[in-house]
Order: C-alpha cells, then structure tokens, then sequence
C-alpha cells in the first residue's frame, strides 16, 4: 500500500509537469466526431484540434490527447460533423445585409400578397419619401405574369416605388417613379438594358438591365453608415448559417474600405474574397494591382464584368431566339472597352469573373478570355496561370463546354439557381437548349472546375441548399419537371468540394485552406446531420451548429 502512493505521487507530479511543458498546447480540441477531411485521399478522422489560426492535428480521438492543456477548449461533438468551411464563390455580402433590413418580398408566394405586404410598407412613409424593396419573383406567383406600375400605382401617388426583382436584372417602378425618370412612350432602350412596353406601345413599369438605371440612379444613397451596418449584418448571418469564406461578386472601392474599417474593429469574422464592379472601381484596381493581406481574411483582385442579364427576365443572351419570345436577350459588355481591360488584367494579375448567363454570352466570354490570353505573352504576366471566371456559366453549347479546361476557365455556378429556375427555363430555353443548361456534371467530366455558390441575396443563401440542389437538381419540396437531366447530379463528394477545395483554389487560396489538414488555416462548417450519408430530403433538416474562422469560434449554437 505504501510502495503504491509512492508510486503515485511521482506520477502525478510528471503528469503535471507534461501539461505545463511537453504538451503540445492546442486552444480548441473538437473530438467524438466525423470530420470529412477532405484532403487527396478523403480520409475521415474523429478529432481535430487547432493552435491559433492553424489545424494542428486530425485523426483519432487517441491521439488528440496529447493537444490537451489545461487552457484548451475541449468540445465533445458525438452529434456534429465537421466539413472543411465552407465557401460561397458567389454572393452580395452588403445586399444580404440589406435584405436582412428593408423591405423583403423574398418568399412571398403571389402577386396580391406581394403588393399588399408593399401597400402597408408605403403607408409609413411621407409623401414624396422613396419606397426601395427587393425580392420578388414572379415565376411562382399562380398569377404567371409580370406586376405592373398599375398594381403599384392603386396605393402610392404620393411616393416613388421600386421594387427589384430577385435576380437584380429588373425592377418595377410605378408612374411616379417613372414620371421623375423622364421615361414615357417615347423613350429609347437604353444600350444594354430594355423598357417593356405593353401592346400599345405603353410602358409598363419593367426596366430589365442598363435600363434600371435610368431610375435607381435617382434613389437617394445610402450613407456609409447604412452600408456598413449592413456589410455586418450579412456577416453576422453568413458565419451563423456556416459560411467561413464569401467570395463578393462586384462591390465599390468604398465597400472594399468599410470592410477594412470592419476589419479593423476586430468584426471581420468571415473571410472576404472580394472583386470590385467594372467602370471606375476595376480602373483603381487595375492601377492600384490586387490588394492581398498577409491573414487572407480580405482579399480583392478581382473585376467583376457582365456579359448579358438573367435568363428569367430574358436578359441573358441566347444564339436563337427565346423559347417563348421572339428575341435573343441583350449583350451588356463592349468588345473595344473589354479587351483591354482583359490584358491589361493579365498584365497586373487580376481575376476577371464574367457575369454569363446565355449560350452566346458564355461564347463571346471565352472568345475574348482566349483572344486576351493569346496577345499577353506568359513573360508579360503578372500570374501565368491567372484563374479566369465565368460567373453562372449558365447555359453552354456543347462545342464551349470543352473550352473552360482547355482555358483553364473556372466556371461559377449556383445550384439554387437551377432548382429555382426549373419552373420556367424550359420555357424559355426549349427542350434542345435545356439539356445544355446548369450541366455542372458534363463540365466536371470534361475536365473543368466547378465551384459552388449562392448568387444571395437573389437565392436564399443556405450552404445546406445549396449542397442539396447539386445532389438532386429537384427543388426543396422534392419537385423536378420532366425533361429536367436529372443526370446532371453531381456526388456528395464532388458537391463538397464544389464548395470547400475547389473554390480555394479559385481564390488562390488552396495551399492554405479549404481541407482539414495540418497546417492549414482552421476554417471549420460544423453540421447537425452527416449530409454525405443521410436521405436526399433530410439534408435540408441539418442546420449549422459551430462556424469557426482563423482558428475561431464565431458563431456556436450546439
Ligand atoms: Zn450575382
């Protein structure tokens, strides 16, 4: 008994002794779990743990003791799953926090109740005061048409009203609105951008593209105040829904300093890839070069260009004719102001991501990535393989597909917007042009990356959607149409790096994160439900519990 305590105290005091000096000192220990790894050979480990901003273990939950210490933060996750973070490739940081804020119309499943949720929102407001909401979209509406000014101008004389579609390619406005545009009949569609008009010539309210512009450069701005509440607002819904990296698709020089501010203020709790919008913008960044920080928590060098409009709106620009009407969309960007944009990126190592939506928009866009490529010899680069983008990457003929490996061209695309658009595209696209449509599978075959995003606050924004449209390509109630290719779903595996590896890679950004491994930046999505292995339908019941960005917990409901 005696030689026994003897025996103890020693050990007691060596086990002590270990914590203080030889243990390896990890600040969070994550264990008892199912981390998907996905590193080159997609091994599954049961623990993790991270020192600082790095992952500085994975495998079993054995070896994971020697990390412990008595400062670390040791969590039991026996009901997580832990993903590398996800990334959304595609996204409008400061419209989702807007959203969060002003009038919402996303989700409103008709015409009449969207214009009475508009009526009582307009009986707040003084007269003369602008009325500025977003978000709807006709295409589920049991009306099956689009509003017009007169649906708005029954209740708002006194105040000028806008209203932007979901897919920011059209707003509504009503007669007052119109009236302080100067738009009437006589009106000139304006390069880019088109003003319905109904049979008689009578413009109805719908401006598609340039032609928003003509009205919203009229509403009055929002101050930089506003801005940044809501460039926090859409962080602090993003890191709860589990996003840890928003690639922001198009933003001002101004957004790109609020967000440093916000940086500065110790509130960037979400990584920011950021490209700035065509016109003034991507000249400064073009003369300035690519802003890159030492943490990667904010990144710009990109340009964000648009070749043509949404195909909902029959904006996007088509070879033949709509399906369902007698044009072939609009081309937005010029070839003698694009090209040489386009070397002078490649001189100055900047990302282009071509907004492009309509098999000849996705043609143009290659032609004069490769017309740009082929002038800019590799020596006069600033980066030679420069990771080019087409954003949407929507609708490609078949000769096309094989381009984007050949160019080593990326294309960005969203699931949710296939299960959103599967109630009209065959409409507008025919039966011939549908089977070239949301084809992430048959440019995954032919060698192309696909990386995986969300276009919020046009779609809802939900990483676990998303997951779910590119296994299923069916709608969140299960519904697809006939015809719909349903062979163009990808596996888990493959939607898991459409939206962890792949799109590091298209944010120069895979050596650093987007698997879990040891090394690499500790960016962690932690779900409720193994979504590699349970039913299609219960994917959609997982939720975030745990957002961990730069080796941090920021958001945490378990
Ligand atoms: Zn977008």
């Amino acid at each position: 008994m005696k030689s026994r305590i003897l025996f103890l105290i020693p050990c007691f005091v060596l086990v002590t002794c270990s914590v203080d000096q030889d243990c390896q000192k990890a600040d969070i220990i994550l264990f008892n779990t199912k981390v998907y790894t996905v590193d080159d050979s997609n091994s599954i480990a049961e623990a993790i743990a991270i020192k600082g901003k790095e992952i500085v273990y994975v495998g079993d939950n054995k070896g994971v003791k020697n990390y412990k210490c008595s400062k670390s933060r040791i969590i039991d996750l026996k009901n997580g799953y832990i993903f590398p973070g996800f990334t959304d490739s595609h996204a409008h940081l400061k419209g989702i926090g807007y959203r969060e804020n002003t009038l919402n119309l996303q989700g409103i499943n008709s015409l009449k109740e969207t214009m009475s949720i508009v009526e009582e929102f307009t009986k707040s407001k003084k007269p003369g005061e602008w009325i500025v909401g977003r978000g709807w979209i006709e295409k589920v509406w049991p009306e099956k048409r689009f509003p017009n000014k007169y649906d708005l101008d029954r209740f708002s004389k006194n105040n000028p009203l806008l209203l932007e579609r979901a897919d920011g390619h059209a707003v509504l406005v009503n007669s007052y609105a119109l009236k302080l545009a100067g738009i009437d009949s006589n009106s000139i569609d304006p390069h880019g951008g088109a003003i319905l008009r109904d049979k008689n010539g009578e413009v109805t309210g719908i401006l598609i593209d340039r032609a928003t512009n003509l009205v919203e450069k009229l509403v009055p701005k929002k101050t930089p105040e506003e801005d940044k509440f809501a460039l926090e607002q859409g962080i602090k819904r993003s890191i709860k829904l589990g996003w840890t990296q928003i690639q922001n698709a198009g933003g001002s020089i101004q957004d790109l300093e609020l967000l440093k501010k916000i940086k500065s203020e110790g509130n960037l709790l979400l990584r920011i890839y950021f490209s700035v919008s065509d016109g003034i913008p991507a000249e400064e960044l073009l003369n300035k070069g690519p802003y890159l920080d030492k943490d990667n928590m904010l990144i710009a060098r990109g340009i964000k260009l648009y070749a043509d409009g949404a195909l909902g709106s029959r904006g996007a620009y088509l070879k033949d004719n709509y399906s369902d009407s007698k044009t072939k969309g609009l081309l937005i960007f010029k070839k003698e102001e694009t090209i040489p944009k386009l070397k002078d990126a490649l001189k100055k190592g900047i990302q282009i991501q071509t907004h492009a939506i309509g098999d000849l928009a996705n043609h143009i866009t290659l032609n004069w990535y490769e017309e740009a490529f082929d002038s800019v010899p590799l020596e006069e680069r600033s980066i030679l393989n420069p990771r080019w983008r087409i954003e949407h990457s929507q609708n490609i003929q078949p000769e096309d597909q094989t381009r984007f490996n050949k160019l080593g061209i990326i294309a960005s695309m969203q699931p949710s917007h296939a299960i959103g658009d599967l109630h009209f595209a065959i409409d507008r696209l025919g039966l011939k042009r549908i089977k070239n449509a949301y084809i992430w599978k048959s440019l995954l075959d032919q060698g192309a990356l696909v990386i995986g995003g969300t276009d919020a606050p046009v779609e809802i924004g939900d990483p676990l959607i998303e997951f779910y449209a590119a296994v299923t390509r069916k709608d969140v109630d299960g519904f697809y149409t006939e015809n719909w290719n349903l062979e163009q779903v990808i596996t888990r595996e493959e939607a898991l790096k459409m939206f962890t590896i792949w799109p590091s890679y298209g944010a120069f950004q895979e050596k650093v994160r987007g698997s879990l491994e040891v090394g690499k930046l500790a960016d962690l999505s932690v779900f409720s439900k193994d979504i590699m292995e349970i039913s299609e339908e219960d994917i959609l019941e997982a939720r975030n519990i745990m957002t961990l960005v730069d080796g941090k917990i920021v958001y945490e409901n378990l």
